[in-house]
């Protein structure tokens, strides 16, 4: 059994081991920060983009879904701020040579703080047994309001010089609250510089003719520039959504922690389009909706938070993270803005093009007002198989690891085994493999032993098995054997469809 540390790691290995994830050009080393997803992993994946294009796009019946172009006008990323402003500050440890977000390094700085709150809170629970009031001792105990009131006055210091550009500033804060390079352990570091984010390339093959193009950094701008196009298509009124998952580029400082942080990774974003003056009321309908979604997958309860932005980007005005517990602590899974008229009004003023809507109500025209929501499908990926992997003790002292995917996101929902290949049992499996794989992903598999055949079903998450065996020949039954109990059940081979679609039914998620 592996403590917290391995858990990450064990994670890793089994995603690679058992076909989720590869690391890209890997037979040359590999590209930092760059994932190929392997024969189950894209499977996942693609059930995870069901699961929010259905809960998105066909329950709501305002929200429509688009596909843009990943490589959009130039003009487009002016008029977002993305040329100007889609930076990090960054800064290196000249003796480790390690390059690091400035403003990560304080994130780190403040968590560390935070975790000493966190023991002494915990060992004054300890001693105070059952009476212990945990608010009182935190806004009480002298040590406890010390480390909380540095931990504010970092935040509010960072917050402030993020706002002012202060990347002079910046840096005497790193060196005020003495941070060292975790490689080097040294406080010898450069100055904070910005970094453009935006991965940048060429369009037209003559030389001297061409012109810079960016790989989106974002999927959102192709919404916003096709408003028109769908509000003049759909026959949508206000308010009402635009969604897209695809691809989106950054040049991202540090690449880190396996796919949370990629240089090209996957984006579900949903543009929603609202009156101004509403968008508060619409911001705190999608805040709740969004975490009803993802705690719909039962991954637990506890292990979703709301972290508010310490600083809005420069578009929105209101602005909150979806955390999730990931191996290595919370972290942001999912971001959902109110981007107020920011975007649509920038492409208004350099296109020249007016992106409007005609209240029929009012009786006027103006630019509304957007919420967002837009979460990494990547990180949604992690999230589900960092809290699906599980490694367990068995009655007869085995172990085994097991994905405990909820069903409808299990990469194959059914195995089928032949007890064994002869009789005639293959034939039989194969009839039954025939029926079931119109509507279900099937698995076939007769090799080794039942027991072994069921380790490898566990081990990438295959619900349920079904074992043909010499009864089967005899009264057309099967057993299922279901993942999580492991108990079988003898059902009759007609039954099959209708009780596999049961179990792996997108229903128990929609809510
Ligand atoms: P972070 O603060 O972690 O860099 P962000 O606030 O820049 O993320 P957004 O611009 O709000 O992220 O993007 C929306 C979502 O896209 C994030 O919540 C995250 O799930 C995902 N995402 C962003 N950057 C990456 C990345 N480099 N790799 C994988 N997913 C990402």
């Amino acid at each position: 059994m592996s403590n917290d540390k391995d858990l990450f790691k064990n994670i890793i290995s089994h995603s690679k081991e058992y076909g989720f994830i590869f690391q890209s050009s890997e037979i040359y080393d590999g590209l930092s920060a760059v994932y190929d997803y392997g024969n189950y992993g894209a499977q996942l994946k693609n059930n995870i983009k069901e699961y929010w294009w259905k809960a998105m796009v066909q329950m709501h019946e305002n929200i429509v879904g688009i596909d843009s172009a990943i490589f959009m006008h130039p003009k487009v990323w002016k008029a977002s701020g993305h040329v100007d402003a889609f930076n990090d500050p960054l800064i290196d440890n000249k003796d480790s040579k390690k390059r690091y977000r400035a403003d990560v390094l304080v994130e780190d700085y403040t968590a560390k703080i935070q975790g000493k709150i966190d023991k002494e809170v915990e060992k004054a629970a300890k001693r105070f047994g059952e009476t212990f009031d945990a608010e009182m001792y935190k806004n009480t105990n002298p040590r406890v309001v010390e480390y909380a009131k540095q931990i504010s006055d970092t935040e509010a210091r960072m917050k402030k010089l993020l706002e002012d550009n202060d990347l002079v500033a910046f840096k005497q804060l790193i060196d005020d609250c003495e941070i060292a390079c975790p490689v080097s352990g040294t406080r010898n570091w450069t100055e904070v510089k910005q970094f453009n984010l935006m991965f940048a390339t060429e369009l037209g093959a003559v030389s001297g003719e061409s012109e810079t193009i960016y790989l989106r950094p974002e999927t959102a701008q192709g919404i916003f520039v096709n408003f028109l196009n769908v509000l003049n298509t759909s026959r949508q009124r206000l308010p009402f959504g635009i969604a897209q998952i695809g691809k989106a580029f950054r040049n991202e400082i540090v690449a880190r922690q396996f796919i949370f942080r990629m240089r090209e990774f996957e984006q579900m974003e949903m543009q929603f389009f609202v009156k101004p003056g509403t968008q508060k009321e619409y911001y705190e309908y999608w805040k709740s909706a969004r975490m009803k979604w993802h705690k719909a997958l039962g991954l637990g309860e506890t292990k979703y938070k709301f972290h508010d932005h310490l600083k809005t980007a420069h578009y929105a005005d209101a602005a909150v993270d979806i955390e999730f517990e990931f191996p290595f602590g919370f972290k942001e899974l999912e971001g959902i803005h109110s981007r107020t008229d920011f975007d649509l009004t920038q492409h208004q003023n350099l296109s020249g093009k007016k992106l409007q809507y005609f209240d029929p109500e009012l009786n006027e025209s103006y630019v509304p007002y957007v919420v967002e929501t837009s979460v990494g499908l990547d990180r949604m990926f992690l999230a589900v198989m960092s809290a699906a992997y599980k490694e367990e003790k068995l009655e007869d002292g085995s172990e085994r690891v097991v994905l405990a995917f909820p069903p409808a996101l299990a990469p194959n929902k059914i195995a089928i085994l032949p007890l064994m290949k002869k009789d005639g049992l293959s034939e039989k499996a194969m009839e039954i493999f025939n029926l079931l794989k119109i509507e279900h992903y099937c698995q076939y598999d007769e090799k080794d032993s039942i027991g072994k055949r069921y380790r490898r079903q566990d081990a990438i998450g295959t619900p349920y098995c079904i074992t043909i065996d010499h009864q089967t020949l005899e009264d057309n039954t099967v057993t299922i054997r279901d993942r999580d109990t492991m108990l079988q059940e003898r059902v009759s081979i007609s039954e099959l469809n209708a009780i596999i679609s049961k179990k792996c039914s997108w229903i128990g998620l929609m809510g």
